[in-house]
């Protein structure tokens, strides 16, 4: 890695200035000092071929919805993402002002968007891969083998042989029968020893799976591993994903500390922490609380520089930055049944097959919003797919404004664990993505983007819509992270 840049004004500070306001203006990279290394630097072996997405570069003020307006306008019948390719930027940077010392390795598994996985590269991320599949991905993209971390506790054979035909030697481990293979099929392999340290609530808990007892079992394995001549170099946990604490980073920290001892003991060379996943990833939603509880406790138990720390941010990084436009094309209204009022049954062209699997597996709370806000009061409704199983609901009930068939729903927050999953069930196809991009970013970060090997069109400002959506102040669109503004056109709705 580059060293730290000067410190300049934080992102906080310069992102007060809507992100829409100064079109013609250019930004500057005082302006994202956390990046200010990158018009020199090439995190890439070579020039990537993401050939097949083509991004549209957007001047004037924007948004997701309102270029999903000029989508829709085209007389689209099938469900879409807008993809900001900048809130990926702005999230890198504001990863790397807020934890400076954590370099992330994004984990594959969340969204394994050709396009996102070649802009973290490009901007300087490592990547956390599970599978032989997704370090062909990653190296494929251009990305060196040392920055990808083999981080499945439990591989196969072949995809550790893979690994080392690739050069990727950092590879996680939670048991005794995984270094036998280990020993078996990369001796020379630099190991991390994954222990069990769970956040006090999470969206999907991780530790019933992986992760080894800190205290029981894994200086029993720092002790084998030396035994059987292998190297381990360090410590990793992951809190669970969507994790409901920040103090577990702190106990994770204060653990590894220990097993460092032990490792050292041991014979090891102990030099990686591995902080795992975890990180919010919604819009408003911020690190900074727990970057502040990371960071002390980095200065407390690792104070000097000597020990690598990276983290594994999948969430983080990918659910924000994609907005999800599904269409009503079909109705159904249910009469009064004794207390019951009326109800209308939406059905719409993506379900639980495709993107909103997120229901069942990631446990998310979807939301929708109107991509054309309605005058009239919400009233009960449920939101279905568009497939022939009663199993397909997306909500089962909620309050909207009457819909009518043609009107097309927005759901922001959809690109953690939503596409990779999907499936064309019944035959209903999984969402496109049209990736789009601020001029002023694309300015900014002109050589981050030319090395991803995206192509990038210039279009006119899509037309502006009829803005006086005015939702009651709790209502109102959050912020994005650490406080850029978007576009304020979309009405968010109460009660779903
Ligand atoms: C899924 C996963 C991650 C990413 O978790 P998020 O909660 O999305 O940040 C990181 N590391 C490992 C090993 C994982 O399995």
């Amino acid at each position: 890695m580059a060293p730290h840049p000067e410190r300049g004004p934080s992102l906080a500070e310069t992102s007060a200035r809507p992100l829409t306001r100064h079109a013609h203006e250019h930004l500057t990279l005082v302006d994202w000092p956390a990046l200010s290394h990158l018009t020199s630097a090439s995190h890439l072996q070579r020039a990537m071929k993401v050939t097949e997405q083509q991004v549209r570069v957007m001047q004037g003020p924007w948004s997701p919805a309102s270029v999903a307006r000029d989508e829709v306008l085209r007389g689209h019948e099938e469900p879409f993402y807008i993809m900001d390719l900048g809130e990926v930027a702005r999230r890198y940077n504001t990863w790397k002002e807020l934890m400076p010392r954590v370099q992330p390795f994004y984990a594959v598994k969340c969204n394994d968007d050709k396009l996102l996985v070649s802009t973290l590269a490009a901007l300087g991320a490592g990547f956390d891969c599970a599978s032989k599949a997704e370090i062909e991905l990653v190296t494929g993209l251009g990305v060196t083998p040392d920055r990808i971390i083999f981080a499945n506790p439990a591989k196969l054979s072949s995809h550790i042989r893979y690994a080392r035909e690739a050069g990727v030697t950092t590879l996680t481990v939670d048991s005794d029968t995984e270094l036998l293979k280990i020993k078996q099929h990369m001796p020379d392999a630099e190991l991390v020893v994954r222990i069990r340290c769970d956040a006090s609530s999470a969206q999907c808990p991780l530790g019933i799976k992986f992760g080894c007892d800190p205290l029981l079992e894994a200086p029993r394995l720092l002790k084998l591993a030396a035994v059987l001549g292998l190297n381990v170099v360090g410590i990793s946990f992951h809190a669970g994903s969507g994790a409901g604490e920040t103090a577990v980073y702190s106990r994770g920290i204060r653990l590894a500390r220990a097993l460092f001892e032990a490792g050292d003991a041991a014979g090891h060379r102990m030099s990686l922490l591995d902080l795992g996943g975890g990180f919010p990833g919604h819009h408003g939603s911020s690190i900074r609380e727990v970057s502040q509880v990371i960071s002390e406790a980095l200065s407390t138990y690792f104070p000097s520089g000597g020990v690598r720390v990276i983290a594994e941010p999948g969430r983080y990084f990918a659910a924000a930055a994609y907005t999800l436009f599904t269409l009503v094309h079909a109705k159904r209204q249910l009469p009064a049944e004794g207390e019951a009022p009326p109800h209308t049954m939406y059905f719409i062209n993506d379900g639980v097959y495709g993107s909103f699997n997120c229901v069942l597996y990631d446990h998310q709370i979807v939301t929708p919003e109107l991509l054309q806000e309605s005058p009239e009061s919400p009233t009960p409704c449920s939101i279905w797919g568009p497939s022939c199983d009663g199993l397909d609901c997306v909500i089962g009930s909620c309050q909207l404004p009457p819909l009518s068939i043609g009107s097309w729903l927005v759901w922001r927050n959809m690109g953690a664990y939503t596409i990779p999953v999907a499936s064309p069930f019944n035959g209903f196809p999984v969402p496109t993505v049209k990736p789009v991009l601020d001029y002023r970013l694309w300015v900014l970060l002109r050589d981050v983007w030319s090395s991803t090997g995206a192509v990038f069109s210039h279009s006119s400002p899509p037309p502006s819509s009829p803005a006086d959506c005015s939702p009651s102040s709790s209502l109102s669109p959050s912020p994005s992270p650490e406080g850029w503004a978007r576009g304020n056109d979309l009405c968010e709705l109460p009660n779903c």
